[in-house]
């Protein structure tokens, strides 16, 4: 028998008489719904533990460790509190698992699930009056409040949003106004990162029996997903998470501001706090997180700068993606839609199909609006094959190392380059919710499909988010060490206006972009022509897994 097993039958109260609350993996807190609020010798949890979810994707292991661990450890927080725990190990949807529970458990309640996946998943069971979906007490906003805040519905904008929410709740609020007169210092936030301070060393989290069995487990029966496993980092237990969070606020806020767009080769999270995969599992919550940095003494372009992450931007997107059925329902109508779940190109890279086995009664594979027609698939590159381009090479071997890279690293050069490349943007999300340990549909979709490729046109970003090298450049330090250089010879700089060149039509019009758009018309001919031939052959040789230099270059 397992440790866990033997640990949670040792601790396990009778469950006679309980009423029974299904936890999925991401509300893992006993201070939000029934457990927060009901005592816990009444109450009865189910946890699944889904070899079904599992393989929907080759997720990385790191996140399938952090789910486990998570889940494990929360299973025996829960008996100790004397809450009585049902731990099932599920082998299919989710609903068939609790299906074979409703006989036993009566019908059973839940807190609205976030992802969309799990509500499809489980409507059946809704309908059928089994389960019972009651409000989800884990955000901060409610779809009134997102609504209320653009009356007249989409295109949708954060800053509204966060105008709104500022109002509504007094935060960072003087007599109705904004403390210190700006609603968000994010100009002032732009600077890049020498050196000093020190980027923060990242935190170790104690390794116990439960993450060691996890850890095992994955290696032996889950081997085959992508990504390495880092016993070490992986917050698995509510103390790791409690520490991580102290961690960010004594190490990284101060800084947090400042350097909020900077990346480096030397740190993949700078200053940025690495709380997304805890507080998606909800082993933080947002309010705590809210009031605790309401209590800090910190600069205020820091303290609003992160404020405007978890109260804004974390909260607009979940919205947005509610609002529009998962980018399922448009302004411009009715996107299309997979299928199936998408690999992100597991299987062209690995040379071996994902093996998956799916049917039609399952969810299907998201939405796959592309507003610029762009259908490429998503270069090995991506799945840690050496491009030749230092800042993409960089960025991808830190995230299959640790599951993890900041904002600005997501945006401006796993997406940008991917949007320059003209790959699907479904791909490039199926990529980005199995690499990255705090994807999940809710975050990822609206940050790859709404923000990162602007494959849902202007519904919630003004323009596209692209740049050629020289924003790579001021922001980080990838291009000291690469053998292009950014100001000469950087194949980005092609791309980005072979890009511009070829969606002209489509752009011209973005008063954002009328200035960029003016300064490609007086574009060289030439270079014009020698942008769409560095386009073809960076398209061909990434595709190709080929290693780039500034020889394999097309000369002018
Ligand atoms: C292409 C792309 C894909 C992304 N995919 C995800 C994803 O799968 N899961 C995810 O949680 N975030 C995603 N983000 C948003 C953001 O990059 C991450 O939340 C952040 O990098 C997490 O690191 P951190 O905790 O160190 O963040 P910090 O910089 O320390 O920020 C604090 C918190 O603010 C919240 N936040 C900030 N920006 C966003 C945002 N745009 N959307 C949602 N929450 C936000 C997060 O909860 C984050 O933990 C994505 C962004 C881009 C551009
Ligand atoms: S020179 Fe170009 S490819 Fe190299 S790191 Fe800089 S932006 Fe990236």
């Amino acid at each position: 028998m397992s440790v866990f097993k033997k640990l949670l039958d040792k601790k396990q109260p009778d469950s006679s008489g309980r009423r029974w609350l299904f936890v999925p993996y991401d509300q893992l807190s006993d201070s939000m719904g029934p457990l927060a609020k009901e005592d816990p010798k009444s109450l009865g949890i189910i946890l699944v533990e889904n070899t079904w979810k599992a393989a929907r994707r080759p997720y990385h292991k790191q996140k399938l460790a952090l789910i486990l661990t998570n889940l494990r450890h929360f299973a025996l927080e829960q008996a100790d509190r004397g809450v009585a725990v049902k731990y099932v190990a599920a082998i299919g949807p989710y609903r068939t698992a609790l299906e074979q529970l409703i006989p036993q458990c009566g019908p059973i309640r839940m807190m609205i699930p976030a992802e969309r996946e799990l509500r499809v998943d489980l409507q059946g069971l809704v309908k059928k009056g089994n389960l019972e979906f009651i409000p989800h007490e884990g955000w901060l906003t409610t779809s009134e409040h997102f609504h209320e805040s653009k009356k007249k519905g989409p295109p949708w904008r954060m800053d509204v949003f966060y105008r709104h929410i500022r109002q509504q709740t007094g935060i960072l609020m003087e007599e109705g106004k904004p403390l210190g007169g700006k609603l968000s210092y994010d100009v002032e936030n732009r600077l890049a990162w020498k050196g000093d301070p020190p980027a923060p060393e990242v935190p170790n989290f104690p390794v116990d029996p439960i993450k060691k069995e996890v850890v095992d487990l994955i290696e032996s029966r889950l081997g085959h997903h992508p990504g390495q496993l880092d016993l070490h980092g992986l917050p698995g237990t509510k103390s790791d998470a409690q520490n991580l969070w102290s961690w960010a606020k004594s190490e990284c806020l101060p800084y947090f501001g400042p350097y909020q767009d900077a990346m480096s080769k030397e740190s993949s999270s700078l200053f940025h706090t690495r709380i997304s995969a805890v507080l998606n599992l909800h082993r933080l919550l947002p309010r705590e997180i809210v009031d605790d940095i309401l209590k800090m003494d910190l600069p205020l372009p820091s303290k609003e700068g992160f404020i405007r992450q978890i109260l804004g931007w974390r909260e607009f997107v979940r919205h947005v993606h509610r609002a529009t059925d998962g980018f399922r329902t448009l302004p411009t109508g009715k996107a299309p839609v997979a299928e199936r779940p998408g690999d992100g190109g597991y299987s062209r890279w690995a040379g071996k199909p994902w093996p998956a086995t799916w049917s039609r009664k399952e969810p299907d594979g998201g939405a796959r609006p592309s507003f610029f027609g762009t259908h490429n698939p998503l270069p090995p590159a991506y799945w840690g094959e050496e491009s030749g381009l230092n800042c993409l090479d960089k960025v991808v071997s830190h995230l299959w190392r640790e599951g993890y890279g900041h904002h600005i690293t997501r945006l401006m050069v796993l997406a940008n380059l991917a949007t320059l490349l003209e790959v699907s943007p479904r791909e490039l999300t199926d990529w980005f919710w199995v690499a990255y340990v705090d994807a999940y549909d809710w975050v990822v979709e609206p940050n790859v499909l709404g923000m990162g490729t602007y494959a849902v046109a202007d519904l919630m970003t003004t323009k596209p988010y692209i740049s050629g090298a020289a924003y790579i450049n001021k922001m980080g330090d990838f291009c000291k060490s690469c053998l292009f250089d950014p100001k000469k010879n950087c194949p980005i700089t092609n791309l980005y206006w072979g890009f511009l060149a070829r969606h002209q039509e489509s752009l011209e019009t973005n008063p954002r972009l009328r200035m960029i758009m003016a300064t490609l018309r007086k574009r060289d001919k030439s270079l014009r022509h020698y942008d769409q031939r560095v386009f073809q052959h960076l398209h061909k040789a990434l595709k190709d897994g080929a290693q780039l230099s500034p020889e394999s270059l097309p000369k002018k």
